[in-house]
């Protein structure tokens, strides 16, 4: 058996939300690694421009779209447009996702709506524009990027830990209501990892000793440690995989 042919990405086009920094951008690496073709997104031209600039050094060719996953409208032109123009998008990754940190009694409930909007409306609007697409061709893989606050609660974070755990849930009933149609909706659940998003606990001594003690690894995650599960669910490899959240953090669940 040609078992690396499996998980080949040869010929895929994989759209990825977020992808001018951090995991995303890690993920728009590792991907082109496997053999996609990469549509990177954002809201930040800077940001993409330079993301671009530093896969084509290592010789990817990417197209990128511009938009904000809460714009619908933007959303949904952008995809329909790249769609109709360029080509299918057989792969989805919902990776798009912001963190206002604060005590909950005093949360300013706009920030909340933003939070909500960006983590769980977006990755809801970008996957309605994709997949009605997937389901015409009767495939396509969606990876929904999670958290350990998924299934973790800490202070400070409550509507972030609501989107998170909402986003599992958007896995798992997507997984239920899109697998006739031969689409695979799953999840990847980051531990701690070194992007600009956790600046302000890597900055904390506290959470870092705390987080070093309670992850059997003692460590950060880098974002590349997140390309293999992203390779094995978007691939033929993970075509009986459906409804899972592949949690990748240094062992943090599975220890108390
Ligand atoms: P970053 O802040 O480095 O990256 C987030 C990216 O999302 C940015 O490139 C940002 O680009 C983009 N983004 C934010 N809002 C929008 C929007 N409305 N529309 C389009 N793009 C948007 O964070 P990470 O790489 O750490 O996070 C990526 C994902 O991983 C998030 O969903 C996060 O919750 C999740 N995660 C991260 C963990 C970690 O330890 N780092 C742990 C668990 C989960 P721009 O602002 O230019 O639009």
């Amino acid at each position: 058996m040609d078992t690396l042919s499996l998980f080949s990405l040869k010929g895929k086009t994989a759209l990825i939300t977020g992808s001018g920094s951090g995991i995303g951008l890690a993920l728009a690496e590792g991907l082109a690694g496997a053999g996609a073709k990469i549509i990177l997104n954002g809201r930040n031209e800077q940001k993409l421009v330079k993301a671009k600039d530093k896969l084509s050094q290592n010789g990817v060719e990417t197209d990128t779209l511009i938009f904000d996953v809460t714009d619908s409208s933007a959303v949904k032109e952008s995809v329909n447009n790249y769609e109709n123009q360029k080509g299918p998008i057989d792969i989805l990754i919902n990776n798009a996702g912001i963190n206002i940190r604060g005590p909950f009694e005093n949360f300013d409930e706009n920030e909340w709506k933003k939070v909500l909007e960006t983590n769980i409306d977006g990755a809801m609007t970008v996957s309605q524009a994709v997949g009605s697409f997937m389901i015409k061709r009767r495939a396509g893989k969606i990876i929904n990027i999670c958290s350990m606050q998924s299934e973790l609660g800490r202070p400070s974070i409550v509507p972030y830990a609501v989107s998170k755990g909402g986003i599992k849930m958007l896995t798992k009933a997507l997984a239920a209501e899109w697998g006739k149609h031969n689409i695979q909706t799953n999840g990847i659940g980051p531990g701690y990892f070194e992007t600009e998003l956790t600046i302000p606990l890597r900055n904390n001594p506290e959470f870092d000793s705390w987080l070093r003690s309670r992850t059997p690894a003692s460590r950060w995650g880098q974002p590349k440690e997140l390309v293999g599960a992203a390779v094995f669910l978007a691939s033929e490899a993970g075509d009986y995989v459906n409804g899972h959240i592949l949690y990748v953090d240094g062992g943090l669940l599975a220890s108390v």
